[in-house]
C-alpha cells in the first residue's frame, strides 16, 4: 500500500527556487526519517505537504492514497487522515484543549461519515490517550497550549496524534529545540502509534532521535532534494562523519 508518493517535486518561497526535484516513496507500516543540514529544505518540504499558502508548488506531483494531494485544501488533507505536527504550537488564549481535541476529533470523524462524539464520550476517549503521553489530565482544562512549556507542547501534539490516529504522521522537529524529556515523548508516541496501517514522516537533524526511533529508511536531504536514501546505518555514519562526504559525492556526481 503505498501512502505518499512524491515525484520531481519542486516549489519556491516568494519566487526562490527551494525544493529542487523532491522524490519520495512511503509505504503503509514505514516509518522514515529525513535529515539534513539546516536550510536544506525540511521543514519547506513538510509545509508543501500541508499546504501552507506562502509555498507555491511549480513541478512535479504528490499522491496521497491514490489521490492528488495538492489539489486538496489543508483541512482536507488533515480530515483525510494527514497529520502534521506543526500544525498546531500555535497558542489559542480561551479556548480550552479538551474543546480544541473535540472540534478537530469530529471533523475528522464527519469526514469518515461517522456519528460525532458528544462531550461525555469524548472526555472517556480522551483520558485514555492521555497514558499514552503522560499527560496530566489538567492540560485539558488550559487554553491550547497556553503557557505550555516546549515538551508539554510536545506531548500535547502527540496527544493529538494519538487522537485523530492519522494515515500519514509528519513530524518536523528541526526547530523546537527539544530537550531529551520531549524528545523521547515524541518517540515513544511514534513507536506507540506506527502500525501496519500507517506511515510516520520524521523530519529531524538530531541523530539521537533516531536513538529511539528505528527508521525503515533514512533520507537526506541537501539543496532542494533527496540526494541519498539508506537504513539507520546511514544515519549513524552522518552521525560520525557529518554531511560534507556526502555533498562532496554529491557535487562530483553532478
Ligand atoms: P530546513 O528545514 O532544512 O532547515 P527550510 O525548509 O526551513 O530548511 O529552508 C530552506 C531554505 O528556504 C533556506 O535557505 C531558507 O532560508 C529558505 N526559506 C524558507 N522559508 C522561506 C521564506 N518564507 N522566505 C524566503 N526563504 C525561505
Ligand atoms: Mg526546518
Ligand atoms: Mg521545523
Amino acid at each position: 500500500d503505498v501512502i505518499l508518493s512524491v515525484k520531481d517535486l519542486t516549489a519556491t518561497v516568494d519566487g526562490n527556487s527551494i525544493l529542487k526535484g523532491v522524490d519520495l516513496e512511503v509505504k503503509a507500516g514505514e516509518i522514515h526519517a529525513i535529515m539534513g543540514l539546516n536550510g536544506s529544505g525540511k521543514s519547506t518540504f513538510s509545509k508543501v505537504l500541508a499546504g501552507h499558502p506562502d509555498y507555491k508548488v511549480t513541478g512535479g506531483s504528490v499522491s496521497y492514497l491514490g489521490q492528488d494531494l495538492l489539489e486538496l485544501e489543508p483541512e482536507d488533507r488533515s480530515r483525510n487522515g494527514i497529520f502534521l505536527a506543526f500544525q498546531y504550537p500555535l497558542e489559542i488564549p480561551g479556548v480550552s484543549n479538551l474543546d480544541f481535541l473535540r472540534v478537530a476529533y469530529n471533523a475528522k470523524r464527519k469526514q469518515a461519515g461517522e456519528e460525532e462524539l458528544d462531550a461525555f464520550d469524548f472526555d472517556e476517549l480522551v483520558r485514555e490517550k492521555l497514558d499514552i503521553v503522560k499527560m496530566d489530565a489538567a492540560f485539558l482544562n488550559r487554553s491550547v497550549n497556553e503557557g505550555f512549556s516546549g515538551g508539554e507542547k510536545k506531548r500535547n501534539e502527540i496527544l493529538q496524534m494519538a487522537l485523530l490516529e492519522p494515515r500519514l504522521a509528519i513530524l518536523d522537529e528541526t526547530d523546537s529545540g527539544l530537550d531529551i524529556d520531549a524528545l523521547k515523548t515524541v518517540a515513544e508516541g511514534v513507536n506507540t502509534l506506527a502500525n501496519a496501517d500507517n506511515a510516520m514522516l520524521v523530519i529531524t537533524h538530531y541523530q539521537r532521535l533516531l536513538n529511539y526511533i528505528v527508521p525503515d529508511y533514512v533520507h537526506v536531504m541537501a539543496n532542494g532534494r533527496i540526494i541519498r536514501t539508506g537504513t539507520k546505518e546511514l544515519a549513524m555514519e552522518l552521525e560520525e562523519r557529518g554531511y560534507d562526504w556526502l555533498m562532496v559525492e554529491e557535487t562530483a556526481a553532478v
